[in-house]
């Protein structure tokens, strides 16, 4: 997040009714590029894929997320930078996202649809944008929320159905569904549900606040390990007590470490050289 943003905290309280929802409390912290990398040396975390804040308003989008691409320039190698833009905003959505792709950003996210008001399961809402997406070969993140358990700020009503919806409509668009797609890989073990859902990918943002370490193991029984990815929600999580743990406690084999742990997110933004978290 921009530090101007951080700094002028209450004024964007004020204009964005999510980010007071997320950010309102007084102790909500902000990530800075340096932040963020400081924490990766200290994880072992050669990459990690960076974002924004998805405001409803585009024109605040534009600005998070030049702050984004100022980001992956200034450290060189070690940032993959998402854009975050408005769907509902049309031809406005696809020129932000080839700016910000012009920039060197690399796919969308973490969208939110319960903050910015659009539905992820409207065909004609991602019309556009998904052929600009699948045109560049760049993924969509999208916030993910589970319809049943404890509450919290920013949880919303994304559930795995509006998900499936947004797959099922566009098949060939690659979807990475945030906070384990509120648990829809376990859906996976429906035939026609895991078909459908052959180009979503599933985070593991946020992991300790929602679930103990068995969902790893629950989520590859159901999905498989290739389409899970390593996320910390930084920096909501620490990000070397994360990785420590998973190590320890979530029971992954050697193979489907490399994969969650960087292989996925490579393979899926298209990278070569060291490991890549979110
Ligand atoms: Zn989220």
């Amino acid at each position: 997040m921009s530090p101007e943003i951080a700094s002028a905290k209450a004024a964007y309280l004020e204009r964005d009714r999510w980010f007071d929802e997320c950010y309102r409390d007084p102790g909500a912290r902000f990530a800075t590029a340096e932040s963020l990398a400081a924490s990766m040396d200290l994880a072992g975390i050669a990459r990690s894929v960076v974002t924004g804040f998805a405001f409803a308003d585009p024109g605040l989008c534009a600005a998070s997320n030049d702050y984004i691409i100022e980001a992956v320039r200034r450290f060189p190698g070690r940032f993959v930078g998402l854009a975050a833009v408005q769907p509902d905003a049309g031809e406005g959505a696809v020129y932000e996202l080839e700016r910000c792709i012009g920039a060197g950003l690399r796919g969308i996210g973490e969208l939110l649809p319960d903050g910015q008001g659009f539905d992820p399961a409207r065909k004609e809402t991602f019309l556009l944008l998904a052929a600009a997406l699948q045109k560049y070969a760049a993924p969509l993140m999208m916030h993910a929320s589970e319809p049943v358990g404890h509450s919290y700020p920013g949880k919303g009503k994304t559930w795995p159905p509006k998900i499936l919806e947004l797959a099922a409509n566009f098949p060939e668009l690659r979807i990475i569904a945030a906070h384990w797609g509120g648990g829809l890989p376990f859906y996976e073990l429906m035939p026609e549900v895991r078909l459908a859902l052959s180009n979503v990918y599933y985070d593991t943002a946020a992991t300790t606040y929602l679930y103990d370490f068995r969902v790893f193991r629950a989520a590859i029984a159901a999905c498989g390990a290739a389409k899970i990815l390593f996320a910390s929600d930084h920096p909501l999580l620490k990000q070397d007590r994360l990785v420590k743990r998973i190590g320890a406690e979530a029971g992954l084999t050697e193979p489907e470490l490399a994969l969650v742990m960087g292989e996925n997110a490579a393979r899926l933004f298209n990278l070569t050289g060291p490991d890549t978290n979110i």
